[in-house]
């Protein structure tokens, strides 16, 4: 064991006793592959604001939101408002609320590409949801996405967030239009839709270049392949999504995370006429969610994407770009070689002197892993990949002081025997 891997051992007894709890009756300890990390994940009691506090009584500045899904941070008061006011008065029925119509309306209000919603309960359900449209639209099977692209946890786009392509999926790199040409052109016949995030989030928030969307969208409608873009993560860089940021038209988007307030929540919206087979009077879909659209989620999400103005999307960015500037001199200060990808209010480490193109393979990993640990050890709170997002509620103060602690971890890192 590190000296880092031992603090942290030493700093969490009852963390690590909740680890082996767990491990008696779930496998790996865990039910979510991406928060799990070694020697054991923390167990958290309660979050405010950016913060969050383990069992151990320990405070966390939060720099992941639950994987960028709580924009205004933890218990935010007016979300925590909507939904004590709304349990109160039940929690689900087989029934349309108003708060599902009206945070419908919100995001066809807002997304120029999106005439109509459909609920899902994750944004695995909506990249399922959304791949299904695809192949009843066009009566083909097979899906087109990036090499290292994250749609959710299921099986036909999983094989390429590891990089493999399979029986339903082919993969192309991403930022590189002639790739999926080529791919679109040679096996267009069977392409359902091509599936694309408009920045990499499990390959390590990189954003796409210029004219890539457009390309790669032009050459699916020349194949008669639908061309779906996975907002699930990036719908928080522009009020319009990040469809509106990069300048791109999809015929349909996926959302999820800030749109449930905090919630469990996914969506598929896009074109009248292929949503339109959802209908469930005159579509030709069956599709159906015993909480799809359930009156809490659909509280939170209103008031959480009413809440994300033009003006809290440009601070979130300032503070970002902030914290990058900060942690690339605080990096340079012990002569580590760290970069760092920024898009918008996402960031993501890497200890190597440049930001490595899009994948899920590190090279850095033990340093990753030593310098997340040493994190954690003073105070702070991420993804084990290196991914940070910003909150609303985050302070210049909190961003200072997030420098401070970083600088501790730095030091640590580099005191270790490599
Ligand atoms: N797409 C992207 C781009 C994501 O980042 C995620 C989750 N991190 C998903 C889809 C799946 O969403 P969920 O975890 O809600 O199923």
């Amino acid at each position: 064991m590190t000296r880092i891997e031992e603090e942290f051992c030493r700093r969490t007894p009852r963390s690590a006793e909740r680890a082996r709890a767990a491990e008696a009756v779930m496998p790996g300890g865990d039910t979510r592959a991406a928060a799990h990390h070694t020697p054991y994940p923390l167990t958290l009691e309660h979050g405010q604001g950016p913060f969050v506090w383990d069992v151990d009584g320990h405070r966390y500045i939060d720099l992941i939101g639950n994987y960028t899904s709580l924009v205004h941070g933890h218990a935010y008061p007016p979300i925590v408002e909507v939904l004590r006011a709304t349990s109160a008065r039940g929690t689900a029925w087989a029934a349309r609320c108003d708060a599902q119509i009206e945070l419908a309306a919100l995001l066809v209000e807002r997304v120029a590409s999106v005439d109509k919603i459909r609920f899902t309960n994750s944004g695995t359900e909506a990249a399922m949801l959304a791949m299904h449209i695809a192949r009843v639209a066009t009566g083909r099977r097979k899906i087109l996405m990036a090499r290292y692209g994250y749609h959710g946890s299921q099986e036909d786009t999983e094989l390429g967030l590891v990089g493999q392509e399979g029986p339903n999926t082919y993969l192309a790199e991403f930022g590189n239009a002639e790739a999926f040409e080529r791919a679109l052109a040679e096996h267009g016949s069977e392409i359902a839709c091509v599936l694309l995030e408009p920045v990499m989030g499990s390959a390590g928030i990189v954003a796409a270049p210029p004219g890539f969307l457009a390309a790669v969208c032009a050459a699916a409608r020349r194949e008669g392949a639908l061309f779906i873009l996975d907002e699930v993560i990036c719908f928080r860089l522009a009020v319009g999504g990040a469809q509106e940021r990069y300048g791109v038209t999809p015929d349909l988007t996926l959302f999820g995370k800030i749109i449930g307030g905090g919630l469990p929540v996914g969506a598929v919206g896009g074109r009248e006429d292929l949503l339109a087979m959802t209908d469930p009077a005159k579509g030709m879909m069956f599709v159906s969610g015993t909480f799809n659209g359930n009156p809490l989620t659909t509280a939170a999400g209103v008031v959480s994407v009413r809440e994300l103005t033009a003006a809290r999307i440009a601070a979130m960015e300032d503070r970002a770009t902030a914290l990058r500037v900060g942690l690339e001199q605080a990096a340079a200060a012990v002569g580590m070689p760290f970069s760092v990808n920024q898009a918008g209010s996402l960031l993501n480490l890497f200890f190597t002197a440049t930001c490595p193109p899009a994948t899920i393979v590190r090279t850095d990993y033990e340093r990753m892993r030593r310098f997340h640990l040493a994190a954690m050890n003073h105070g702070l709170f991420f993804a084990p990949r290196g991914l940070i997002a910003m909150s609303t509620v985050m302070t210049d103060a909190v961003i200072d002081e997030v420098l401070v602690r970083a600088q501790a971890a730095f030091a640590d890192v580099a005191a270790e025997p490599e």
